[in-house]
């Protein structure tokens, strides 16, 4: 197998269906079916399988299947992944999978609760801490989230895998935040992992998709026909542009986190500088020894805190090269005054998402703005 990087660019060079260089753009909803009579196999029993063919895209379409080889084979190698039209979808698809009756789920991404509140009205999923995992038995999900939204701080995957399997549960680990390169959280034990396509992979934040990534080949059937009925296949053209994104996957993300990296070593060696900025969190800045073990590069994702609410909400328009906004993983920074989207977090806290811009103009940007509001 060659490296990531070719891999990226070449790897799915034996699924082109034209030979245009790049896979022109597909917006089909339908397919015509094969013309050999004998060749018909019947849609509608084709139980749980997969059929090989497209025929209609809220079952399958040329690139969202490509998406999916494409990640099968270079990033997730020996997994299954299903892409689905947004990471929330892919959340919402791994507890309808799952089903469990007891969910733990810690702080974190504020649209994963909103869901698991959803199951709670419809089926009386009982919701618990990290913390508190005593009523955690078979059949539940341990939901862990690292790094963690909105702080970019990492969790010990290691710890809840065995907490989990001991009670015959089940570890779903959220790696939105630190995709492959960066953690590989098979490696300590996650039975499914997750991720928002829509910031890393996507990386140009101009498309919304999902990930779920599984052991077996059964489980992505079945979470294929489940997406089939809950209309969440990812869309023609998000899938087309996230094809285009991967080429740079591994370039850009990279980047991104060393550029995170050196901005917060800065940030944190050179707080006592700048009197309004109080706190710095991120996974960099951790001493547990699990860390260094399960992260090979750190998340572009961090968080700062600073004096108070109104310079909070001060500091983003003081930054030439961070755009004011939501959302993460983009290869433009974006900073954000996070109360505007989280009412949970810290009213006091910004966080702050790394592009590939080059690092010493993002660390004058924030020297020269955590100046002036001095
Ligand atoms: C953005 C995000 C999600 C939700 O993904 P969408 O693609 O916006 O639906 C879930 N988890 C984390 C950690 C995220 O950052």
């Amino acid at each position: 197998m060659a490296g990531i990087s070719t891999e990226l660019i070449h790897g799915d060079d034996s699924i082109a269906r034209v030979e245009d260089v790049v896979q022109p753009i597909n917006v089909a909803t339908t397919f015509r079916y094969p013309e050999d009579p004998e060749d018909l196999k019947v849609v509608t029993e084709r139980g749980n399988k997969i059929i090989g063919f497209n025929y209609y895209s809220r079952l399958t379409h040329p690139h969202s299947e490509k998406v999916e080889k494409v990640l099968e084979e270079l990033i997730f190698r020996d997994k299954h992944v299903v892409a689905y039209n947004s990471g929330l979808s892919a959340f919402f698809a791994m507890l309808t999978y799952l089903n469990p009756k007891r969910l733990a789920i810690g702080n974190g991404y504020h649209g994963c609760h909103g869901i698991a509140n959803i199951f709670t009205r419809l089926t009386h999923l009982e919701q618990v801490d990290l913390e508190h995992l005593d009523s955690i038995s078979k059949g539940d999900v341990i939901h862990l989230e690292t790094p963690v939204n909105p702080e970019g701080v990492a969790f010990d995957i290691k710890k809840f895998a065995d907490e989990a399997h001991k009670r015959g549960a089940y570890l779903v680990v959220d790696a939105t935040f630190a995709p492959p390169p960066l953690q590989d959280p098979f490696a300590y034990g996650a039975d499914i992992v997750m991720h928002s396509a829509t910031k890393y992979f996507g990386g140009h934040s101009d498309l919304l998709a999902g990930l779920l990534v599984v052991k077996s080949l059964e489980i992505k059937e079945l979470l294929v026909t489940d997406r089939l009925l809950l209309g969440t296949n990812i869309a023609n053209l998000e899938s087309f542009l996230l094809v285009r994104s991967l080429r740079t996957f591994e370039l850009r993300i990279l980047k991104q986190s060393s550029n995170a990296e050196t901005l917060v070593k800065y940030l944190h060696d050179n707080i006592s500088k700048y009197a309004l900025l109080t706190d710095v969190y991120h996974s960099s800045l951790q001493t547990e020894p699990f860390v260094k073990q399960q992260l090979a590069h750190h998340s572009p994702t961090f968080s700062i805190e600073v004096a108070d609410i109104d310079k909070a909400r001060h500091l983003p328009s003081k930054l030439k090269y961070f755009h004011h906004a939501t959302s993460l993983g983009g290869v433009e920074s974006l900073i954000e005054w996070r109360l505007m989207s989280d009412a949970a977090v810290s009213p006091t806290l910004l966080r702050v998402s790394v592009g590939v811009e080059n690092v010493e103009d993002l660390i004058l940007d924030f020297d020269q703005a955590l100046k002036s509001l001095e």
